[in-house]
């Protein structure tokens, strides 16, 4: 059996060692030191916009600090993109408030401006004005930010912006991740790059970003003994684990590249095959770092459906996935409120990830193209 082809994996840039080993060296082993540093500093001149990033020990904990800096509280209630991964949602309920999840549209598979106003209208005659709102760059396409803003400053609730999947990608040329009152950036393990686990908090005022750091550390007062006001966490990243950070965000550009290209790729592979439709951007507006390269397969005129193609794939060992599957459709969110048409319903049973790593090689792309041809050839 030939090497499994993964969806996307880890790809070093070569200098991460050489920062661990600096750590070493000067025995900042812990979550500070002259690495962490550095690497927010990295962060903030690739991201621009005067931000200020905390590094944190994961994306999760950065969604966490972001709800808590907005001020929300046990039952209160907080909008969510329905269509994401459950690290978006999970933090809401960390906090016992409940998240009300809106519906994507179709261009950016997206949170849907229209649905997002409806939902808001709806939970404020309900009694109850959403204390945020959880947007998320899915797949590393920008949502509609504009329309998106829009709505959020009309009814002055801030917008936590998922950008875990979006550290490249751009709206009219500014980058993801500052938009919003909090981005939050994800450094795992199959993210574009990686600490080998690892989140940012991107803040734009410096008392934004101390609290930040106040709380990943426990909280603790100015004070010689341990003395504490507010419940803390342990959520600051290593020193370790921001030396291979600041390897990668050396390569950053080149990892945008590299994503890009799988999904030009795959737009060449699928021209002349009905059925299917390969996930690219709306616009000139967007530019997407192409994190995981995505196509929606329509069955009837396609011949297979996902299942087929996922299975097809998976049987020479290259891995392949569905989209997120809805949060009002997981089990434990089955009691929260849902606004929308169901376009993610359709999406997450059309949609499928192919493998996007920026470390795929020309052998690599001709195995996946070889075995998709012969999947659509056998149906
Ligand atoms: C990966 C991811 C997160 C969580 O990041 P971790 O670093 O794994 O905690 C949050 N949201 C989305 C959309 C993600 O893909």
């Amino acid at each position: 059996m030939s090497d499994k082809i993964w969806l996307s994996s880890p790809h070093m840039g070569g200098n991460e060692l050489k920062y661990i080993h600096r750590a070493f060296d000067e025995n900042w082993v812990a979550p500070l030191g002259p690495n962490v540093n550095e690497f927010e500093k990295s962060l903030e001149n690739f991201l621009g916009d005067d931000v200020q990033i905390a590094a944190l020990s994961a994306g999760t904990a950065a969604l966490h600090l972001a709800l808590i800096e907005c001020g929300v509280e046990y039952g209160d209630e907080v909008i969510c993109q329905s269509m994401t991964f459950s690290a978006s949602a999970n933090p809401i309920a960390y906090q016992g408030a409940v998240p009300v999840f809106v519906d994507s549209e179709a261009d950016t598979w997206n949170i849907c401006p229209i649905a997002l106003e409806e939902a808001i209208k709806d939970r404020m005659a309900k009694g109850k004005k959403p204390k945020a709102i959880v947007a998320v760059h899915l797949y590393g396409m920008p949502f509609k930010v504009d329309e998106v803003m829009a709505v959020a400053n009309k009814y002055e609730i801030p917008v936590i912006e998922d950008a875990a999947e979006a550290l490249g990608s751009k709206y009219k040329n500014r980058s993801c991740g500052t938009f919003g009152r909090f981005g939050v950036l994800s450094f795992n393990g199959n993210k574009i790059i990686t600490t080998s686990g690892g989140g940012a908090l991107v803040c734009h005022t410096e008392e934004d970003k101390n609290k930040a750091v106040f709380l990943a550390t426990q909280a603790r007062d100015d004070a010689p003994h341990y003395q504490h006001s507010h419940i803390g966490y342990n959520y600051r990243m290593s020193n370790i684990c921001a030396g291979i950070g600041r390897g990668q965000v050396e390569v950053l550009e080149d990892r945008v590249q590299a994503r890009r290209l799988m999904s030009k790729f795959y737009v060449e592979l699928f021209k002349d095959i009905p059925g299917v439709t390969v996930f690219t951007e709306p616009n000139a507006d967007y530019f997407s770092n192409h994190w995981l390269s995505a196509i929606t397969i329509d069955p009837q005129s396609a011949g297979i459906n996902r299942e087929d193609l996922r299975l097809g794939l998976q049987n020479v060992n290259i891995e392949s996935r569905p989209l997120w599957k809805p949060m009002h459709m997981q089990p434990i969110f089955s009691n929260s409120p849902y606004y929308g048409n169901n376009i993610c319903e359709d999406l997450f049973e059309k949609g499928l990830c192919l493998p996007s790593g920026s470390n795929l090689t020309n052998d690599d792309r001709d195995r996946i193209s070889d075995a998709i041809f012969n999947i659509i050839k056998n149906k």
